[in-house]
């Protein structure tokens, strides 16, 4: 078959922009790219793997984990239904950490991302932040399968731990990051993240609290003197987990910011830092 009937097989059964991405994929072009050779013929596997992932995504699995990857801050990531896909929020997290840390750390620092995932947040700061130390720990062993893959594509270093977020683990770190579970059990959700993603990645008990709770109740022993801990969060959750964390923790400071569309996304604490 050529690009173009494969192209018009896949209009008829999903959206024709996802397509075009998922054969690019499998070519190794850019989906534009692909409109110049509309003649060309494509070997017969890569017919036959293009047309099953156009079935399975017309029959509601996600893009990214039909491609297997995602773009998160420039690096490539390994992503299937082990992990929770990567979103553009947590890059918002990302990003802004990255400025406080720069802006208030003059020295190599001690990272841990609790419940990493795929490993997005922190690998991405090891490599922008050349940290002294980074932990990603994950309760869920076979995240932490998808976790090693990225490791090994991305050439990080970081320690992988499986664990309950900071139990038992008595290390000090400079920076404490999280993006875990905050959906309420009763939420209503999207089919397509409610039928693809881990459960356990998304839901935090009937108020989507009970992962913040649990880290706050833990952290305390994990803070150097001085220390950043960095959450995404809920959009309505701002109120709730800052008075948890007023609960937990003395004489910090707490700053809430807005996502690129103007909902409470990330909140932050700082300890002797501002
Ligand atoms: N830390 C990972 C991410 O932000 C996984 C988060 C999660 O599973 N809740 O993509």
């Amino acid at each position: 078959m050529t690009i173009e009937e494969l192209l018009v097989f896949g209009k008829s059964h999903c959206h024709s922009d996802h397509a075009k991405i998922l054969l690019a994929e499998l070519l190794n072009k850019n989906p534009l790219e692909l409109l110049n050779y509309l003649e060309e013929k494509v070997e017969e596997e890569i017919v036959d793997k293009y047309k099953k992932e156009v079935l399975a995504l017309e029959e509601g699995r996600p893009l990214q984990y039909v491609i297997g990857s995602v773009n998160f801050f420039g690096n490539r990531f390994y992503i299937d239904e082990r992990v929770l896909i990567p979103r553009f929020e947590t890059e918002e997290l990302v990003e802004n950490t990255i400025k406080y840390v720069e802006e208030y750390f003059d020295e190599p620092i001690d990272i841990v991302d609790l419940g990493c995932g795929s490993g997005a947040i922190g690998i991405t700061l090891e490599k922008k932040l050349s940290p002294k130390s980074v932990d990603l720990i994950d309760i869920s062993k076979e995240a932490l399968e998808v976790t090693k893959i990225n490791c090994e594509k991305i050439e990080s270093k970081a320690n992988l731990i499986q664990n309950d977020f900071l139990e038992g683990i008595d290390k000090k770190y400079d920076l404490i990051i999280s993006n875990p579970p905050y959906i309420k059990t009763n939420e209503e959700i999207e089919d397509i993240v409610k039928n693809n993603e881990p459960s356990i990645a998304l839901y935090a008990g009937d108020d989507g609290l009970d992962c913040y709770r649990k880290i706050l109740s833990q952290v305390k022993k994990n803070m150097k003197d001085k220390c950043l801990i960095a959450f995404e969060i809920g959009c309505d959750q701002s109120n709730d987990i800052i008075t948890l964390v007023q609960e937990y923790l003395e004489d910090v400071i707490i700053e809430v910011k807005k996502d690129l569309s103007d909902k409470d996304r990330m909140l932050f604490i700082f300890k002797n830092i501002k």
